[in-house]
């Protein structure tokens, strides 16, 4: 069915050139270099990306220390039966929540961009994703639904998913998360137009109490055709939509 899947992947990483790293004044383009990047999604690298099993070890030992201190801090007793291995099992939960810092958005499409005559909206809907926000480091979870205008490409269906997963492992705020699913696929398959919506509930909105409990939060980002072309939203928002999860 799909034909040309190599000349597809060379010709996208062809096109898709790496933005050059700017250097800063300590000489230094690691870490630094990363929140002075260049504006693209493909060309971002995993903050984790070069994790060896020696450095994750390191990360989860140098956490569990921290939640030891943060549950004296509160008040408890790290030493009591129930709280001997929380601290350990705590930093892995956290590893594991973070884990989309562990790969890049290229290394996830490269190998599923297919050249392909279709010119339908493509649409998959009632993605579940969990992520964290990044001002409390609180979960907030719910659905997204992603639709694009194919020109001349699609990528592969689990893929979709895949960019949400990355995207949404990581501390996040949903506006963001919103936008950078929707770039991702605007750049690796340069469609007519690409929607993203998503419905979340946030925890520290329900759990503080600051808000109302059931209060969802939807975000939307449109491009090329869905941005100008009423009628192409229309149809994505009714095809895409979500139905109640909570
Ligand atoms: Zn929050």
């Amino acid at each position: 069915m799909y034909s040309n899947e190599d000349d597809a992947t060379n010709s996208m990483i062809h096109l898709i050139k790496p933005a050059p790293v700017p250097i800063n004044e300590n000489g230094d383009n690691g870490r630094n270099a990363y929140a002075n990047r260049q504006n693209s999604v493909l060309d971002e690298n995993a903050l984790r990306k070069d994790d060896t099993t020696f450095i994750r070890d390191q990360r989860i030992q140098t956490i569990s220390q921290n939640y030891e201190v943060i549950l004296e801090s509160i008040g408890e007793d790290p030493s009591r039966q129930g709280l001997l291995k929380t601290p350990k099992r705590a930093a892995e939960a956290l590893v594991f929540f973070t884990k989309g810092y562990e790969q890049s958005i290229r290394d996830v499409v490269s190998d599923a961009i297919f050249d392909e005559e279709c010119e339908n909206m493509v649409v998959v809907k009632g993605i579940d994703i969990y992520s964290l926000c990044e001002h409390h480091m609180v979960p907030f979870f719910g659905k997204v639904s992603v639709g694009y205008l194919p020109n001349k490409r699609v990528l592969g269906l689990s893929k979709v998913a895949r960019i949400v997963e990355v995207f949404s492992r990581r501390l996040q705020v949903q506006e963001r998360l919103t936008r950078q699913i929707a770039e991702a696929i605007a750049e690796a398959i340069q469609p007519r137009g690409v929607a993203v919506v998503i419905e979340c509930i946030h925890m520290c909105m329900v759990m503080r109490g600051a808000e109302k409990v059931n209060s969802r939060t939807t975000t939307s980002a449109m491009l090329g055709v869905f941005r100008e072309d009423p009628k192409s939203r229309e149809e994505f928002l009714s095809l895409g939509r979500i139905a109640p999860f909570y």
